[in-house]
């Protein structure tokens, strides 16, 4: 028999709450009684996203929404600059490329941060450029980015600043307003707590004017028909009804705790979470730079690393992710978002020990979790 702990970056466990409103009988969404529904869960998200932008939904997971940042934005013979130091910044030129957007690339080394006075340098040099596509938290390398600096950056230039913070969401400070982030995308299997399939994007006043220009083709992702709907507390096509629902209850968690707490929380888990690798001998892959969501950690020598995690998986029960592309088998991630908690860790590290110990690495058997618990107390 095995007992399922999920710790990865996405998708995240779900809260008993949210999972029993899954449960109960659809409900059609042309009617007062979902409307009040969506009128909570924009308030919600406005919260959340701390902006007073529209906040548009769609039926789809999050990259459906930065492709909607593609598409929505830029016309064609626009250009784009965009920061990839990962799986997830490089989409975003993927998604360039398949529209046929010209755009310039900050390639940042995989584990390191964008040094966001490279973005001015570019943006000073180029002015066909529109839009500036950054990931508040990497999630493939567990670095998180300087986005209020980056924004203090855009606001000298008529470029739009578009942040993936698909799982930087209710977990790490986005201040959409306050730090002038024009375009905020993010998804509903991380920090929201809810299962894969939603996806949002709030838009600036500043946005709309390129939304209103854009040429580049769209139907399912025209923000436009979004906010036309939402203007009349409606949705362009049939929503996905039982996540909005199960969305609504995870924003009343998440108000019920407050930002500032559930910022203090994320923080705490992965400090504690950093430490306890360090304890064990383990080191950090981005030891400078690190997001409070996700930690990645370095294989040590002589270990396979995607043995490691099938292994946690497979025999423990204990899910955790390996590395993706370049990565893959060379680093392993633990996630500290959403409602993963403190208890979830120490059952996480526990199971580390025991299987890095199968394994033969050599270290002190308890070093990681005796950190993690003075750290957790
Ligand atoms: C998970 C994630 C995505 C991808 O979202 P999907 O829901 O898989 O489409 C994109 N960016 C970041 C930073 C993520 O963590």
């Amino acid at each position: 028999m095995l007992k399922n702990y999920l710790l990865t970056p996405g998708p995240t466990p779900i809260p008993p709450r949210v999972l029993e409103t899954m449960a109960r009988p659809i409900i059609h969404h042309r009617t007062p009684e979902f409307q009040k529904i969506i009128q909570e869960v924009e308030e919600g998200l406005k919260y959340v996203y701390q902006t007073k932008n529209e906040v548009l939904i769609f039926a789809a997971s999050g990259t459906g929404a930065m492709e909607g940042s593609v598409v929505n934005l830029l016309s064609p013979g626009d250009k784009a600059l965009v920061v990839r130091g990962g799986k997830f910044g490089e989409r975003f030129g993927e998604i360039c490329k398949a529209y046929g957007i010209e755009f310039v690339a900050i390639d940042v080394e995989w584990g390191k941060a964008v040094d966001p006075k490279k973005i001015d340098d570019i943006l000073k040099k180029d002015k066909l450029i529109k839009a500036v596509y950054t990931t508040l938290c990497e999630t493939s390398t567990g670095v998180a980015t300087d986005i209020e600096t980056i924004g203090k950056i855009l606001k000298n230039y008529e470029a739009v600043l578009v942040v993936d913070a698909i799982s930087g969401l209710a977990v790490t400070p986005i201040k959409t307003d306050e730090w002038g982030v024009d375009v905020c995308v993010s998804g509903s299997q991380k920090g929201l707590m809810i299962p894969p399939g939603l996806a949002f994007v709030s838009v600036s006043p500043k946005a709309w004017t390129l939304v209103e220009r854009s040429a580049l083709p769209k139907y399912y992702f025209d923000f436009k028909a979004y906010k036309k709907a939402l203007g009349k507390t409606d949705t362009p096509f049939t929503p996905a009804v039982n996540l909005v629902i199960a969305l609504r209850e995870a924003l009343k968690i998440i108000k019920e705790e407050g930002l500032d707490v559930i910022f203090d929380r994320h923080k705490k888990m992965a400090f504690s979470v950093r430490s306890a690798v360090k304890a064990m001998g383990l080191e950090l892959f981005s030891p400078d730079v690190y997001s409070d969501g996700v930690t990645a950690v370095k294989v040590p020598q002589g270990i396979d690393g995607e043995k490691l995690v099938k292994t946690m998986r497979d025999k423990y029960g204990v899910g955790i992710a390996g590395g993706q592309d370049e990565m893959k088998g060379k680093i392993f991630r633990i996630a500290t978002m959403g409602y993963i908690t403190p208890s979830d860790l120490i059952v996480c590290l526990a199971t580390l020990e025991t299987v890095l110990l199968e394994m033969g690495y050599k270290f002190q058997l308890g070093s990681g979790v005796k950190a993690l618990e003075e750290l957790l107390r």
